[in-house]
């Protein structure tokens, strides 16, 4: 199987291309598809079988196919680390070059000013940690009332970290009309919990 065969847009075929990419890996092949099928999805994989891809694209091109204008956050990925939140960045930045989606990375444990500069901008796509994340909410910085998909990534190390409680704020203040992806290593029954409580007839993929 290669990109083509699962809709993906031009753009973003030649960035993968140019990525390096030939081929999607299982969980990509599995996830696209439902993803951009606006699907609820929950996925159990680690890092390093693509998963990041397999929630980046297809959340790039459902934002892309259907422009709004004055650049809301359309989609937030919340991850418990910030090199996470990073990584996750350079990511979305990479498979969607050229297309007329900006993101934004926030994190904490260093100043909050550039990160706030950057939000005023505006961006469609919010990378964040959810401390840091929570912090700016309640500063009035940010505005979820228009967000369309949310992901929870790594969600047992969430748990593990101690951010329950602070993801369940974040969630708290999103419409309640969205497509949600939970990405999670492990399986433990908190988790199950939470997929519960979170997904609507998810897919569930396990690679
Ligand atoms: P992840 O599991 O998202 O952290 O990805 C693990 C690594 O696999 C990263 O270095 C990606 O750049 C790479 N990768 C993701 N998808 C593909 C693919 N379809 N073909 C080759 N490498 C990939």
């Amino acid at each position: 199987m290669d990109f083509q065969s699962l809709q993906i847009m031009p753009e973003i075929l030649k960035n993968l291309k140019r990525t390096g990419y030939t081929e999607p890996t299982p969980i990509q092949q599995k996830a696209i598809p439902q993803v951009l099928q606006k699907r609820d999805l929950f996925g159990c994989a680690q890092t390093g079988t693509g998963k990041t891809a397999a929630f980046a694209v297809p959340i790039l091109q459902r934002l892309a196919q259907a422009p709004v204008s004055g650049h809301p956050i359309r989609a937030l990925v919340l991850t418990p680390t910030r090199e996470l939140a990073i990584q996750n960045y350079d990511n979305f930045r990479l498979y969607g070059k050229g297309l007329p989606l900006n993101c934004c990375v926030i994190y904490g444990g260093v100043s909050q000013n550039a990160q706030v500069q950057q939000l005023k901008k505006g961006a469609e796509i919010l990378l964040a940690t959810p401390g840091r994340l929570n912090d700016l909410i309640g500063q009035g910085y940010i505005d979820l009332s228009h967000l369309e998909i949310f992901v929870l990534d790594e969600a047992d190390r969430m748990l593990d970290m101690g951010f329950i409680r602070d993801v369940k704020r974040v969630i708290a203040q999103l419409p309640a009309q969205r497509q949600n992806l939970m990405f999670s290593a492990t399986l433990p029954k908190e988790i199950r919990s939470l997929v519960d409580s979170i997904l609507q007839d998810p897919i569930e993929i396990s690679v």
